[in-house]
Parts: C-alpha cells; structure tokens; sequence
C-alpha cells in the first residue's frame, strides 16, 4: 500500500520510514542502517537486539520509567489500532528528547516522532523502531501579552483555554482539534474556516542534523494539511502564537457553538482519526464518499461513519488492515463514480 512516507527522501527522524515487523520489506533507512539491503532472519535478529541495546541507552538518558519495550500503539492513538512499538519512549523534557533523537539518528535506527496520536493509523504489526511522544512532559504554557508561548505537547485545547481564559481571540477554529500543538504544526490543522497557519508567528524545531531553528510562519511553509515539518522532517519543540485582545465571553461563546457543532456533525462516540482523507480540491470528500453509496460501508470492524462520511471509524474490533481496506475500497469507488482521486489524510505508520 502507497504510504505518505513512499517516495520520500531517506529520513532519520521523525519518520525514518515504514516499518514493518514482519519485515519482508524493510524501511529506507532500515535497509542502510544494516548495510543489508535485504531483511534476512539473521539481520532481524540483529535489529532487535541493536533496539534493544538502543533501549537501555535511551534508559540512562530519559530515566527507567520513561521508556517501553513492545508498547500497543493501539493505547496511544484515537483509532485504538496498532500493534507494538518496539521501542515507545516519553521524554521528560527538550534535553532529553534531542539525545534521544541523535542517538537514534548516530546509530540510523527507525525512529518517528508522534503527539496525541490523533491522526495516526498504526499498522497491525506495529512499528519496529522507535517511537518518541511529545506530549504530557512538554506541555508548557505562558502568555506573554497577545503571544502565546507554548510547548509542541500541549494540547490544542489547553491552548484555547488559556487563550479564552487570557481574552485572547483568534483560536476558536482550532480550540475542538484532538491534538498537540506539534502535531498542529506538523499537519497545519485547521476546522471552521481557520488553520494554524493564522495564528503561527514563529516555530522552534529541531533539525535532523540535531541542530534547533527558528521558522517564521512564511518559512514554516504551511500549506493544506502539511507543513515544512513533515517535508524536511523536523521536530516541533514549541511556538509562538499570535491572538488578538478580544473578549472572553464572545470567544467562549464561539468554543461553545463549534463544540456543539462537532457534536452534532462528528461520530465522536467511535474511535477515528478525524477525517480521513483530504480535502480535494473544489470538492468535499465526506460528499463524494455518500455520493458513492458508501455510507456504513463496511470492512470487518471498520465503517464510514454512518453521522459523517469523512470519517471512518473503528466500529467493531477494527484492525488496521480493516481500515486500510476500507481506505482502498473507498478511494477505488470514489474514483469510479466521480473521478476524483482522494488522498488520505490519516498518516501511516508500520506499513509496508
Ligand atoms: C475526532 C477527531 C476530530 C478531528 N478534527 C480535526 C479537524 O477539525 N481538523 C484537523 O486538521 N484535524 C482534525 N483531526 C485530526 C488530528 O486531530 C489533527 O491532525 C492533529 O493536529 C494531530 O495532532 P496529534 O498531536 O494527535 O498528532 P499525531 O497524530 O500524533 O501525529 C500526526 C503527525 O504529526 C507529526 N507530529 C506530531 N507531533 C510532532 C512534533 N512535535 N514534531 C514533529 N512532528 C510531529 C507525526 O509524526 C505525524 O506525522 C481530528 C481527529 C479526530 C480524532
């Protein structure tokens, strides 16, 4: 199956590629790291004790208890999908992290960086590798007049709120988004007529090189549903937000109002990654998807949500197969009655 990941330049983090467990094809990457160029039983065995020495040097640099061997990605995403990471590590701070990241990238080990998992579809097999959370220990907020400074873990309704709680106008789009502000950053998220691309006046991030820079929002390149992040594989470490003074009860009105909208729009009682495709151009895929007689369409425990055609969603035990089938199903159905081409928006992780 074609992943965001194929056709991509040879990355170190966060996405050093695919990878699949199984291992018949390994990663980009994966391939040069080994100098193997084929994924025989004797190099997979080399892999899994090269991640597992990676994991106790992870130890000594994170501490014990931030670092999990054979983690089910399945507890860390919105799907509730995915088999194990080899390695699932939660760094206690940016320090940490950037050792973390050179170390994996010194010794070309797969290693990809994640936030809330909201928009992540983790393979069955799970993800030989690394897996690195930003998330509850990065997760810092300070207001600084009409700025707000916050770290790539935090929440993207923590932010509103203190943006609300500041009188701060100019987040409401973004406040029901189930993401951190790196994973914003990452995908340019956006709902109800505003993305991050309005609010974002500066980004630190980390490159692959180690090295930590500081992007303005031309040079973030923020386009729909991506960023530079993803292009050139950076980490967001934090940003600098621009609100307006505005007025807290209107703007918590207006938090109210989209709330309720989301509600009454959104399947939001099944897991799912939000929308699953992209928005095509001059198109709305939820529409095309109906269109196409595929509403409650079904692949094993995956469904397109009967409330929302745009998402599909994990109705019954759904594996990552059953939504990537689906995903299929859907694209090849969409194609034939509309001549559309839909592009997913979910990202994918462990695939081949
Ligand atoms: C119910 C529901 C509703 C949703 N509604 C919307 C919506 O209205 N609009 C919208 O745009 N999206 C929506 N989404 C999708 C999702 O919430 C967003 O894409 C969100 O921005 C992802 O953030 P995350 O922290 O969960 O990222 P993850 O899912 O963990 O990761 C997504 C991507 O970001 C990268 N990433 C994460 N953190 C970092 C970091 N610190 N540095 C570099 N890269 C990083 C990952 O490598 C991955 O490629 C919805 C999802 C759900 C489940």
């Amino acid at each position: 199956m074609k992943t965001p990941e194929t056709g991509q330049k040879q990355r170190l983090y966060p996405d050093v590629g695919a990878v699949n467990r199984n291992g018949q094809k390994a990663s980009r990457g994966y391939d040069s790291a080994l100098q193997a160029g084929k994924n025989t039983g004797e190099n997979m065995i080399r892999e899994e004790i090269t991640l597992k020495e990676a994991a106790e040097q992870i130890r000594r640099i994170c501490g014990a208890e931030a670092v999990l061997e054979e983690e089910a990605m399945s507890i860390h995403t919105t799907f509730r999908i995915g088999g194990p990471a080899t390695v699932f590590v939660i760094p206690p701070d940016e320090e940490k992290l950037r050792d973390v990241l050179i170390l994996c990238r010194s010794k070309k080990l797969p290693c990809t960086v994640m936030g809330n998992g909201s928009n992540l579809l983790v393979s069955d097999e799970g993800y030989r590798g690394i897996v690195v959370q930003v998330s509850r220990n990065m997760n810092e907020i300070r207001t600084e007049g009409e700025l707000i400074h916050a770290q790539a873990g935090a929440m993207l309704s923590a932010i509103a709120r203190r943006a609300m709680e500041e009188s701060l106008t100019g987040m409401e789009p973004e406040s029901g988004i189930p993401g951190t502000l790196g994973g914003a950053l990452s995908m340019n998220a956006g709902a109800y007529g505003g993305e991050m691309k309005d609010i974002t006046l500066s980004v630190r991030v980390l490159t692959p090189e180690g090295e930590i820079r500081e992007l303005d929002g031309e040079q973030m390149q923020f386009a729909y549903r991506t960023s530079i992040v993803q292009k050139e594989n950076l980490v967001v470490l934090s940003a600098v937000l621009k609100l307006k003074k505005g007025d807290a009860e209107q703007i918590r009105a207006r938090m109210e109002e989209l709330r309720q909208k989301r509600t009454l729009k959104q399947p939001l009682d099944l897991p799912s990654a939000g929308s699953t495709f992209k928005r095509p151009q001059g198109y709305f895929a939820a529409a095309l998807i109906d269109e196409a007689g595929l509403r409650g369409c079904r692949v094993g425990g995956a469904m397109v949500s009967e409330k929302h055609c745009g998402f599909l969603v994990n109705a019954d035990h759904a594996t990552a197969a059953d939504v990537r089938d689906l995903m299929e199903h859907v694209k090849t159905e969409v194609l034939s009655t509309s001549g559309v081409e839909l592009e997913p928006e979910v990202r994918m992780l462990g695939f081949d």
